[in-house]
This record gives structure tokens, sequence and C-alpha cells, in this order.
């Protein structure tokens, strides 16, 4: 090796030694922000826990308005019975009253008859298909559902099983335009019921009788069942006025009130 080539060879070296040692400075100095990025990204691409390590994410729970009314959500006004939700078994209307072809809890006829004559009286003919149903009807009802869709599960999806069922509460009613309907046994939908005076006059005045529209559509996750615009249910006028102002489903109202009297899947906590 030549003079010249040595030292070349030693100015080589040199500079990659200096490189070396320059590097580390050069990296933290201009490249800090950028290390940072990568920490970050590689934290958000951090694969999400398997579905089985931890529960559902819970759907946030509506926070309770600051108007609410002061009711008693405890009182036989609330008793809730939806797919979730269900009275005792052996819960029998304790004061029935008959009203027209139906039968209803009597605290709640006076306001169901002034109601239908109201209507009438304006010329919109209003009636009641379905109204109170006691155990045995709604127990016969749920076995031959099972009978019909095989299993308790399936037959769940078309019935609600006994204690489930609102109209055993005698609370709840289902109405009509059609007076050749009101000793109608079988519960159904009537396809031209929305469009009818009937159910636009009950949207406008069931609050004043104390009744709420039951079933408000898109609020299904709440209730459990598909919408239904001939059911309504009788809450006393306090809570109706309120429920029917803001466009509430009764297990949304309730939840505002006392969150703990309800199970609401995917917001409550757990089964009380
Ligand atoms: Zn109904």
């Amino acid at each position: 090796m030549t003079k010249k080539k040595t030292a070349l060879a030693v100015l080589l070296l040199l500079a990659a030694l200096f490189m070396l040692a320059a590097a580390p400075d050069a990296a933290l100095n201009e490249s800090g922000e950028e290390e940072a990025n990568i920490v970050l990204e590689e934290s958000a691409a951090e694969p999400a826990p398997a579905p089985d390590a931890s529960p559902e994410p819970a759907r946030e729970g509506p926070t309770a308005p600051a108007d609410l009314p002061d009711v008693d959500v405890h009182s036989w006004e609330f008793m809730l019975a939806n797919s979730y939700n269900s009275v005792s078994f052996e819960y029998e209307m304790p004061l029935y009253a008959g009203i027209e072809a139906q039968g209803i809890d009597s605290r709640v006829f006076e306001a169901a008859s002034n109601m239908l004559q109201a209507a009438r009286e304006e010329g919109v003919p209003l009636y009641f298909s379905v109204a109170y149903r006691n155990m045995d009807y709604i127990t016969t009802m749920y076995q031959k559902a099972i009978v019909a869709y095989g299993d308790a599960a399936h037959a769940a999806d078309h019935v609600l099983p006994p204690g489930c069922n609102e109209h055993q509460t005698g609370l709840a009613v289902d109405i009509t335009a059609n007076p050749g309907f009101q000793a109608n046994y079988y519960e159904y939908e009537e396809p031209e019921l929305e469009d009818s005076p009937a159910y636009a006059w009950m949207m406008e005045h069931c609050a004043e009788y104390g009744f709420i529209y039951r079933y408000p559509e898109g609020k299904e996750a709440w209730y459990g069942t598909p919408c239904e615009h001939c059911h309504f249910r009788y809450v006393g006028v306090e809570a109706a006025t309120y429920i029917m102002e803001h466009d509430l489903c009764l297990e949304e109202f309730l939840y505002f009130e006392d969150p703990s009297v309800l199970y609401v899947p995917g917001v409550s906590a757990e089964r009380y």
C-alpha cells in the first residue's frame, strides 16, 4: 500500500467514524418528532381486544334533562312490561272495569272513557280493539306460538311471553278507527291506521288524558319489539305530557327518572 493510498484509507476511516459518531445526535435532533409519531401510530394500531375479552361496549346512556317532572316511577302508573322487563308472573290487574268491548284497570277508566268521547265529539271514530288481557289468555297465546314456531326463543320473536305483554297491566290499549274491530280478539296492526284521523287525534291529544304513544319508531332498542302504531298506554297526565312533548318512549323516561327501575340491554350495568 502506497503512502497516498494509506492516507486515503485513513481519511475514509475517519470520515466513517465521524458519521457514526454524528448519526445518533442527528437522529435525536431531527427526528425527535418523527419518533414520537411512530410511537403514537404504533399504539393506535394496537389490535382491539378480542370480543370475548371484555364486555360489549355499553351504549352511552342519555343524560337526564333538567326539567323532568317530579313523579314517582315506582307507582302503578309506571308498571313496566316489555321484552326485557316483566311484571310478576302472577300479576292480575286488581281493579277491572269494562270499557265497551274491552277491559281496563278501573283507575284508568275515566280518563280512557273521556278520551274516546272527546275524539268522537270531534267527529273522529276512535275505538279500542284490545285493552286488558289476563295471564291465562297471554299464556295460551304464547304456548300456541311455541308450538307454531318450534321453541320458546322463536316464539318470543312473535308473541311476548307472560309478564312481558303490556296488555296484562290493564294500562295499555290498541286503538282502531273501525268500530267492527272493537271485539276483535286478535292483536294485529292495521296498515292504514297510521294515516287515519284516529291516530292523528291520539298523537295530538292522548297526553291530555294521561296516555302516551308507547312504541315510537327508532327507539326499538329500548323496548325490544317492533314499532306498533296502534298501541297507547296510560302513565298519568304529567308524565304523558312530558313524554309526548319530548318524543320519548316510556323506557327513556323511566331511565331519566331512575335508571334502577328497568333493564336496558347495552345501557344498564346489570339486571336488577
Ligand atoms: Zn298492543
